[in-house]
């Protein structure tokens, strides 16, 4: 492959990726719980309310709403994360999972965790 990265940025994009893990695991923990079983983070349920209280029930499901969104989106990252470090493991770091060609270094300075290249950005 041509344009393979060194192992100078490899280390920089692993620095950048392992910032950004430290960070989600604060982050996530507060808003979610791990499930091991099916390997994901889930929002954790809304507490339980009386039922005369409607208006603050309607607030805790919105709450709920809002929270499972950012758990998705921030699970999402921290899975990609867990998998581009892995990737580094194993020597197969910034090939696109799609096409099988090099990640551009531009699209892993944006996103590290990228698992596809620009071609396929929005496909996987
Ligand atoms: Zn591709």
């Amino acid at each position: 492959m041509s344009n393979k990265l060194d192992a100078k940025k490899i280390e920089h994009f692993k620095e950048m990726l392992e910032a950004e893990k430290a960070m989600l695991a604060v982050e996530l923990p507060k808003i979610a719980l791990w499930n091991a079983e099916i390997n994901e983070w889930e929002a954790q349920p809304a507490e339980a309310v009386t039922e005369s209280d409607e208006n603050d029930l309607a607030d805790r499901s919105e709450e709920y709403e809002e929270r499972t969104g950012k758990v998705r989106s921030l699970g999402k990252k921290f899975t990609d994360i867990t998998v581009a470090l892995e990737k580094i493991e194993n020597d197969t770091y910034g090939v696109c999972e799609l096409s099988g060609e090099a990640i551009e270094v531009e699209r892993l300075e944006a996103n590290p965790a990228a698992r596809t290249c620009m071609a396929h950005m929005n496909s996987k």
